[in-house]
């Protein structure tokens, strides 16, 4: 299945696949792997194998800055200019979601690129004025927890917060509420405030061993601005506040899923574990019914996603906006192709692989 539709042409999706260094093996694992980041394949030789095809596939010998450049950048421009945009990290705990998103202060990842890349627009256009507004939440266990409202040692359990409810207008679109948001002025203040929800679910996380891998991250900007007003310093002071071309407002969604994996055997992990799914069936099956509509469109069929499950989960309701209309969405998949381990693991790690690849191949 050849998938090649990029921000840049017709599609609003974007898929692309990470392949994890094996660490200790060299850099030089596959084995049954076949990886080719020039022509966006991943084949696999062994059982239930095939080749799959995606927009890009990012090799173990790329980096953080050239995965932003592919699968980001853009994206985050458009937002700039009044779209939504949404990028997901997608795949099984450990193979790099977070070290995609989030990076190190050597390799920064998404989130700090996007949030270099937002300010520089900024300063590059003066005739508008920006506001940004940030919040950070965590979806654990089907409820929604506020990261920037959580003072250590308080709330972390999730039961001291008040509980986040979605609620819907017509304005907003679907939001979170009570949720803070912060106002920010400069990167460095963005990344504190991130940091700091970063710093929240740690502690979390502590207290309940491996909630993180769980549990999805939610880092959302909102970006509203208008023309700047010639002339007037305060912006609004002629006319009655609306200035020409009126307001634009949009949003940024920079999300760490929780790990695609199945939960283990123990009950009280499979209990978790369905919710976790049901999250991540849900988009698995709103993103892949998206393109559909997309193929009914362009043959002149319904619009509307009257037929999409937002509602099954929190995740999907929350970015029902952000997963609908014209909106851009980017999928990095992440994958570890090594065979490290046991043949055990290596072969249920193999499975698990082939399922983040078709959950990629579905997204298309
Ligand atoms: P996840 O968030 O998917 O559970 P992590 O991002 O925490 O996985 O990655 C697991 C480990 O592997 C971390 O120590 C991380 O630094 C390392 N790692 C992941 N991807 C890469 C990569 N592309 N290059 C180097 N190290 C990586
Ligand atoms: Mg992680």
């Amino acid at each position: 299945k050849r998938i090649s539709k990029g921000l840049d042409g017709k599609g609003n999706v974007i898929v692309s696949v990470r392949v994890r260094p094996d660490l200790g093996s060299n850099n030089k694992p596959e084995g049954e792997w076949m990886v080719d980041g020039r022509k966006s394949l991943i084949a696999y030789r062994g059982r239930e194998g095939g080749d799959y095809f995606y927009d890009n596939v990012f090799t173990t010998h790329d980096d953080n800055s050239r995965v932003y450049d592919h699968i980001a950048k853009r994206l985050v421009r458009r937002v700039m200019e009044g779209y939504h945009g949404t990028v997901f990290a997608y795949g099984m705990t450990g193979t790099g979601k977070t070290f995609s998103m989030q990076g190190t202060a050597s390799s920064p990842g998404v989130i700090p690129l996007a949030i270099t890349d937002i300010f520089s627009y900024i300063r590059e256009t003066p005739s508008r004025e920006f506001l940004l507004r940030v919040s950070y939440l965590e979806i654990y266990n089907e409820r929604i927890h506020d990261l920037l409202s959580m003072s250590s040692g308080n709330g972390v359990g999730g039961n001291a917060q008040e509980e986040i409810k979605l609620r819907e207008d017509s304005k907003r679109g679907v939001y979170a509420t009570p949720l803070k948001e912060e106002i920010v002025q400069s990167p460095t203040q963005l990344l504190r405030v991130i940091a700091r929800g970063d710093q929240a679910r740690r502690t979390a996380s502590t207290q309940f061993n491996a909630r993180s891998s769980r549990s999805h991250a939610v880092v959302q900007i909102v970006v509203e601005s208008r023309e700047r007003i010639p002339g007037g310093s305060g912006g609004e002071s002629k006319r009655s506040g609306m200035p020409p071309g009126g307001v634009r407002v949009s949003t940024l969604s920079l999300i760490d899923l929780a790990g695609s994996e199945k939960a283990a055997e123990t009950k009280e992990r499979r209990a978790e574990g369905s919710h976790i799914n049901k999250s991540l069936l849900t988009l698995g099956t709103v993103i892949s019914k998206l393109s559909e509509h997309k193929e009914k469109d362009a043959k002149g069929g319904d619009k509307d996603g009257k037929h999409l499950p937002y509602r099954d989960s929190k995740l999907t309701r929350l970015l029902q906006g952000a997963l609908s209309g014209n909106s851009l969405v980017s999928i990095l998949c992440t994958i570890q192709t090594g065979s490290a381990g046991s043949a055990a693991t290596a072969n249920s790690h193999a499975t698990e692989t082939i399922n983040t690849l078709k959950f990629a191949s579905r997204a298309k």
